[in-house]
C-alpha cells in the first residue's frame, strides 16, 4: 500500500483527526462504520479492532458473530464536512475472522479474490461507473417528498435545473477527498442528477462508488434535500442507472484496443463482452438487487431489457463508446446504483475472464441480427432474476456459498413479502370494479 502505519500516524497527529471511521459494507452494499478514537490507533493499525456482526446482513459465521477489521491504509480520508478541529476521517476495512482468515461474507474480500485471478492473468480491470439519483424536497417535518419540483431535463441549466448549488457542493466535497471528479450535470428525469468520475482499478472504484453515495446523501441532507438512488422513485420518467465503463490492461496497456476492428475493439474486449452476455441473467440479481430495479427494467426509459449490444445505438445492454487508447471500453448498461459495487464488479470481471478463458464470441450486434435470430431478455423481476442466479452454477462458484445462501434467502423473503402487500394499483382497479 502506498500508506504505511507511519504516514496514518503523521497525518493523524498533522491534521488534528479525533474520530476515526472504520468503513465497510454489508452483503447488500450498505455502507457501516463504527467510529474509533484516535487513542485506538495503535489496535487500529494493528488489526485489533473487533465487531460483533450479529444484527449486520450476512455477518455471521456458524453462529460465530466475532469479526475484526483489517484497515485499507491508502483508502484514509478526512471528512471535509464535519468539524475541522478533532476532525473524522474514515478507512476502508477488510473483514477477518477470528482465526485470521478473511470472512467470506465480506463483498470487499469477494471482488478481491476475483481480481486477484485477472492480476494471475496479467490484467487489471479498470471500472469508471456513472451513477444517477433523484434529489428531492423535504416536507416540514424533514421527510423526503417524491414531489417533482422542476421541470428540468437533460444537461438543462439552471433556472431549470435547481440542483446546481447542491451539485457543485458534492462536487468540491468530492474533489477535496481525492477524487477526480469528470462531468457533473442534470440527468433525464426532473429532479434527477449525474456525477462521474474518473475510471480506475475495480477497488479502487468499488471503494469510490461506496464513497460517492455517502457524499452525495450527507451534502444534499446538509441542502435540506434527500437524495435517493432508488431505481424507480416514480412511475412514468426515467429510473436511475449506473452504467458501469470496463476494460482489461497489461502492462499499462488498455487491451480492450485493436484500430483494425470496426469498433476499435480487440478479440480480447469481444470474449469479454460475450463472457458478461453470457452471465448476465445470472448476475442480474446482484446488479438490480431490488423489486424496485425491475420497474426501472422496462421499456421507453433508456434502461435495457434485451440482451444485446450495439456501437450504434444509445440503449442496449452493452453499448460501444467511440474511443480509443486508455479510453476503449465497453459500457453495460443494466445495473443501478443500489447495487452493491464491490460485488457487482466481481461478477462482472468474473462473467468477462470466463468469455476469455472460453473463447466466446458474443451474438451479432442488435443491428446486424436476423429476424430469426431469438432475443434474450433481461429478468423481468427479482423472483426471476433469483432463479437465473440459482442457474448460474459458474457465478454461484465466484461469490461462494455462504454470500450466496445469505443473499439468496433474503432475496427470496424480500420477494415473498412484497408479493403478500395489497398495493395502491389493486385498489384502484380492483376496490370498485369488482
Ligand atoms: N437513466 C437511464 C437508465 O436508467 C440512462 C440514461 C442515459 O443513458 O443517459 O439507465
Ligand atoms: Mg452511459
Amino acid at each position: 500500500s502506498k500508506n504505511s502505519k507511519e504516514d496514518i500516524i503523521r497525518l493523524v497527529e498533522e491534521e488534528d483527526v479525533e474520530f476515526i471511521r472504520l468503513q465497510f459494507t454489508d452483503i447488500y452494499g450498505n455502507l457501516k462504520n463504527m467510529a474509533v478514537t484516535t487513542s485506538q490507533l495503535d489496535k487500529v493499525l494493528n488489526n485489533k479492532c473487533m465487531f460483533n456482526g450479529v444484527a449486520i446482513e450476512g455477518f455471521n459465521r456458524n453462529e460465530e458473530f466475532d469479526f475484526y477489521l483489517y484497515p485499507d491504509l491508502d483508502t484514509f480520508v478526512i471528512f471535509p464536512w464535519r468539524p475541522q478541529q478533532g476532525k473524522v476521517a474514515r478507512i476502508i476495512c477488510d473483514v477477518y475472522c477470528k482465526d485470521g482468515t478473511p470472512f467470506a461474507g465480506d463483498p470487499r474480500y469477494i471482488l478481491k479474490k476475483v481480481i486477484k485471478e485477472a492480476n494471475d492473468l496479467g490484467y487489471t480491470f479498470d471500472v469508471g461507473p456513472e451513477c444517477e439519483f433523484f434529489l428531492y424536497n423535504t416536507d416540514e417535518q424533514g421527510n423526503p417528498t417524491t414531489i417533482l419540483d422542476e421541470k428540468g431535463g437533460y444537461f438543462d441549466v439552471s433556472p431549470l435545473d435547481t440542483g446546481e448549488n447542491v451539485r457543485r457542493e458534492i462536487v468540491l466535497t468530492l474533489e477535496d477527498m481525492g477524487f477526480d471528479v469528470e462531468t457533473s450535470y442534470h440527468a433525464g428525469a426532473p429532479s434527477q442528477h449525474e456525477i462521474d468520475f474518473k475510471y480506475a482499478d475495480a477497488l479502487k472504484t468499488a471503494d469510490n462508488i461506496t464513497t460517492l453515495k455517502m457524499v452525495v446523501k450527507t451534502i444534499a441532507k446538509r441542502h435540506g434535500n434527500h437524495a435517493t438512488f432508488m431505481p424507480k422513485p416514480v412511475r412514468g420518467i426515467k429510473g436511475s442507472g449506473m452504467h458501469v465503463n470496463m476494460s482489461l490492461s497489461k502492462d499499462g496497456k488498455n487491451i480492450f484496443e485493436d484500430k483494425e476492428d470496426i469498433y476499435g475493439l480487440s478479440t480480447t474486449a469481444y470474449e469479454f463482452m460475450a463472457g458478461i452476455m453470457e452471465h448476465i441473467k445470472g448476475i442480474t440479481v446482484i446488479t438490480n438487487p431490488l423489486i424496485n430495479s425491475y420497474k426501472r427494467l422496462v421499456a421507453g426509459y433508456d434502461a435495457p431489457i434485451e440482451i444485446g449490444w450495439s456501437a450504434i445505438n444509445r440503449t442496449p445492454l452493452i453499448r460501444i463508446p467511440t474511443a480509443s487508447g486508455t479510453e476503449t471500453r465497453i459500457e453495460l448498461r443494466s445495473p443501478d446504483p443500489t447495487a452493491n459495487p464491490y460485488l457487482s464488479l466481481a461478477v462482472c470481471l468474473a462473467a468477462g475472464l470466463d468469455g476469455i478463458k472460453r473463447n466466446l464470441t458474443p451474438p451479432p450486434s442488435i443491428e446486424n441480427k436476423n429476424e430469426s435470430d431469438n432475443i434474450l431478455r433481461l429478468p423481468k423481476s427479482l423472483d426471476e432474476a433469483i432463479k437465473e442466479f440459482e442457474k448460474d452454477e459458474y457465478i454461484k462458484d465466484v461469490v461462494g456459498n455462504h454470500f450466496a445462501e445469505q443473499y439468496i434467502n433474503t432475496k427470496k423473503a424480500e420477494w415473498n413479502d412484497f408479493c403478500t402487500q395489497v398495493t395502491a394499483w389493486e385498489m384502484e382497479h380492483y376496490l370498485y370494479r369488482y
